[in-house]
């Protein structure tokens, strides 16, 4: 049985060889910038709701006020937080290697503050909003009055109804950028999976369409999930303390 330093050559060697890379990341990369993921994540106020009672167009039907107010404590939680190593060594891969390309579940917006370029934003952008009713136009958090209604009134219909730009649970996905993913794993000779459970349907197709492909698969996660049985290389660990090891300097900002 390999060690996990043999696992770790083999992986840093599969990186260096390969030239299209694609990285497909979950909540997991950005939790040791301090943002919670989900299913750790329901702190204090927020302990006794599941992700999908504050995450689903359902719940902003019943409870808007909660719903904006949720997000509003992630966009708090997130305002403290930065990229960390794990963010900057894939902004390094994209400088080595210019045809890799970051396809993300995540809606901090990281990978592109540490300077990635080629960033699938699969779930969309927290800190932006549009209308719940489908009003045409996206509002930045900074272009909202301090003080307002909450949720803040869409200046379209005027409704109480705006909501965070992102894919809740039961929403369709953007089908250009779904369609931009499939391609960019399609036509990709290695695939990294790193801090994502898989269970997020349809992004976690993404990855399996790749070990279905009998592509070259590394999974980063501290625990084994849905993919870890049948990648190439499963390394369990840390995504800030491991991707530096696997990809050299220099970090581009
Ligand atoms: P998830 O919460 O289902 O899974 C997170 C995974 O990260 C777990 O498998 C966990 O073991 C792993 N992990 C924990 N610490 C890690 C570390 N230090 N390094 C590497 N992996 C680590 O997250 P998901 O699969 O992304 O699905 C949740 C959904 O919630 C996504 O659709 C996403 O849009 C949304 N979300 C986004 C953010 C964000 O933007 N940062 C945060 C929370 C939730
Ligand atoms: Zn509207």
């Amino acid at each position: 049985m390999s060690t996990f330093d043999d696992l770790l050559i083999q992986a840093a060697e599969a990186i260096s060889i390969s030239q299209r890379p694609v990285i497909f990341t979950g909540a997991g990369i950005s939790k040791e910038s301090g943002i919670p993921t989900f299913r750790d994540a329901q702190e204090g106020l927020w302990a006794r709701y599941n992700p999908e009672e504050l995450a689903s167009p359902r719940a902003f039907q019943a409870n808007p006020e909660l719903v904006w107010n949720f997000y509003q404590h992630r966009r708090e939680i997130q305002r403290n937080c930065r990229p960390n190593p794990a963010h900057h060594a894939l902004a390094a891969l994209e400088h080595h290697k210019p045809a890799c390309i970051v396809i993300t579940q995540n809606v901090d917006g990281f990978h592109q503050l540490a300077g990635n370029k080629k960033v699938i934003p699969l779930h969309g952008n927290i800190l932006e909003n549009r209308c719940f009713f489908d009003c045409p136009g996206v509002i930045s958090c900074e272009a909202l009055p301090a003080d307002g209604p909450v949720p803040p009134r869409c200046p379209q219909c005027g409704e109480k109804s705006l909501r965070p730009n992102v894919i809740w649970f039961g929403e369709f996905l953007d089908e250009a950028l779904m369609t931009a993913s499939l391609a960019a794993v399609e036509e990709c000779d290695l695939l990294l999976i790193v801090g994502t459970s898989g269970v997020v349907q349809p992004a976690a197709s993404l990855a399996q369409q790749a070990i279905d492909q009998g592509k070259t698969v590394i999974e980063i996660n501290p625990e084994p999930t849905v993919y870890s049985d049948r990648v190439t290389i499963f390394l369990p660990a840390r995504a800030a303390q491991v991707l530096p090891q696997l990809i050299p300097g220099p970090v581009e900002n």
